[in-house]
């Protein structure tokens, strides 16, 4: 009988950093849910010498190896990805570019697989009727053949999933159609309530979060379906069991969630309001005095994450007692399925 690979959490690792920087914040779609919001993070496109001053901030070439995710918007619809990701490689980051799929400016032919670590698509169903209706007319196909593209051009892929009321019952035919298209690794996401999400429903009267038993029940099922077909799954833990310890990233990680008007992040929940506690003027990281996100990181409440209690409350459920049923764990701690070789 073959075993199916489990999952364990990965907890904060020490010196393990991720910087996150949208490059620009324009985007060729128009997702239902996407958590982009211009109001508060600009709509400059950072010039390359921007991109290069502010990438040395963060840069650690002697130390450990930082990970870099460019994104965007659509980070392929700037001009100068491929210098932005030689520059980040030259100051020895690892660089992961998150794309819809469209691959603006040929960027296949623009850069080698061994200059990019990771290309990572986004796709929200397993078949354009799924997908389609939340990423856009005609995306399925435009994103599954740029896939088959860079995966026959040596890339290594990934694929983003995020998981919504939408598409959760779509989400066990994802293992098969990833194998064929002989993706690497496979990240579910959970849809957050920041950007469009905060301010529209999915459909009238509907929410966007789905529940914890239906999580439970699906997510780490078809991760273990993922790495029995040898693809590398992460997926969020969301719901604390028990015996686990709950830790904030603000407090214990190093992530750094930058925008092009110059707002860093610590917690990417708190993106839609101006609590960021850092902020990049002249060049500088400069850390904000006041009520910002910083304060909140270290407040123990029963329901674990306070961002998650003040800025998403629907998706905590109660006893009787008004006990918590489920403990939420920071968004930033996942889950992984390494498959079995
Ligand atoms: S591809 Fe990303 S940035 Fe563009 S609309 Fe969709 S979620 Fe927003
Ligand atoms: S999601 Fe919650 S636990 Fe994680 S960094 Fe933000 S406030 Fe902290």
């Amino acid at each position: 009988m073959t075993a199916w690979p489990t999952a364990r959490t990965v907890g904060f690792q020490p010196g393990e950093r991720n910087i996150f920087l949208h490059i620009l914040t324009a985007c060729n779609l128009a997702c239902r849910h996407c958590y982009i919001n211009p109001t508060q993070h600009g709509t400059a496109t950072l010039p390359l010498t921007t991109v290069r001053q502010w990438l040395k901030l963060f840069a650690r070439p002697e130390e450990q190896q930082t990970n870099l995710i460019l994104l965007g918007g659509e980070p392929t619809l700037h001009p100068e990805l491929p210098a932005i990701i030689r520059v980040a490689k030259s100051m020895r980051y690892a660089v992961t570019v998150d794309t819809n799929g469209y691959l603006f400016h040929d960027l296949l032919d623009r850069v080698s697989p061994q200059e990019l670590d990771y290309l990572s698509f986004s796709l929200d169903g397993p078949e354009a009727a799924v997908n389609d209706p939340i990423r856009g007319e005609g995306v399925f196909a435009a994103c599954t053949e740029n896939i088959r593209r860079a995966v026959a051009r040596g890339f290594n892929t990934s694929l983003i999933y995020t998981v919504s009321s939408l598409n959760i019952g779509h989400l066990h035919r994802m293992p098969a159609l990833l194998a064929h298209l002989g993706i690497r690794r496979f990240f579910i996401q959970v849809i957050g309530l920041r950007g469009n999400p905060a301010v529209n429903k999915p459909i009238a009267g509907d929410a966007w979060q789905v529940a914890p038993e239906q999580w439970l029940a699906i997510v780490p099922e078809v991760a273990s379906a993922a790495a029995a077909s040898g693809i590398h799954t992460i997926f969020p833990k969301v719901y604390l069991d028990p015996e686990e310890t709950f830790q904030c990233a603000g407090t214990k990680a190093d992530n750094f969630f930058i925008f092009p008007n110059g707002r860093v992040y610590r917690c990417p929940l708190c993106e839609d309001h101006p609590i960021h506690s850092r902020q990049i003027k002249d060049s500088r990281l400069v850390c904000r005095e006041g009520l910002t996100e910083d304060r909140f990181f270290p407040l123990n409440i029963p329901e674990g994450c306070v961002m998650n209690k003040l800025l998403q409350p629907d998706n905590i459920h109660y006893h009787p007692d008004n006990t918590p049923t489920y403990r939420i764990s920071c968004c930033l701690l996942k889950q992984e399925i390494v498959p079995i070789s």
